[in-house]
């Protein structure tokens, strides 16, 4: 996708601050990090989705890429979170498929918050 900004950096046309990567993901840290550690995989082809025409070999190298990251970040004793945000309830921002690695810091034992009413889209 042209204009799709995971897909730009994929190619090296924006800048990020890769972690890891290999012939098929890319991974590097979040912009706007939401925790001492947090990194992006994404696949370098453009999904939107794991349901949207991802085969079992990228699969595997989606979640292959994951100990190799927390490996790299540092946390791999510590732990860490994954998280993969799938459309509008989601609140999923970038429409190109993202595997969140989320760490450096004890996490809530609450696994997520939903959103107030006035927050909701819908
Ligand atoms: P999501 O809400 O699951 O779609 O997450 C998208 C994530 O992409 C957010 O955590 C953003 O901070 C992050 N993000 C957006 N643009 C960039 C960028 N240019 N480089 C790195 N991370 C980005």
């Amino acid at each position: 996708m042209d204009d799709c900004i995971f897909c730009r950096i994929a190619r090296g046309e924006l800048p990020a601050r890769l972690v890891y990567e290999n012939e098929q993901v890319i991974a590097f840290d979040d912009i706007s990090p939401q925790a001492p550690v947090h990194v992006l995989i994404v696949p370098r082809t453009h999904h939107e989705s794991l349901g949207d025409g991802v085969d079992a070999e990228l699969a595997a190298a989606l979640l292959l890429a994951i100990p190799v990251v927390a490996e790299a970040a540092g946390v791999t004793r510590s732990g860490y979170r994954v998280i993969i945000n799938t459309g509008p309830d989601s609140r999923q921002s970038v429409s190109h498929l993202h595997i969140h690695v989320l760490g450096g810091k004890p996490m809530s034992h609450r696994m997520l918050r939903f959103g107030d009413e006035a927050e909701t889209t819908r």
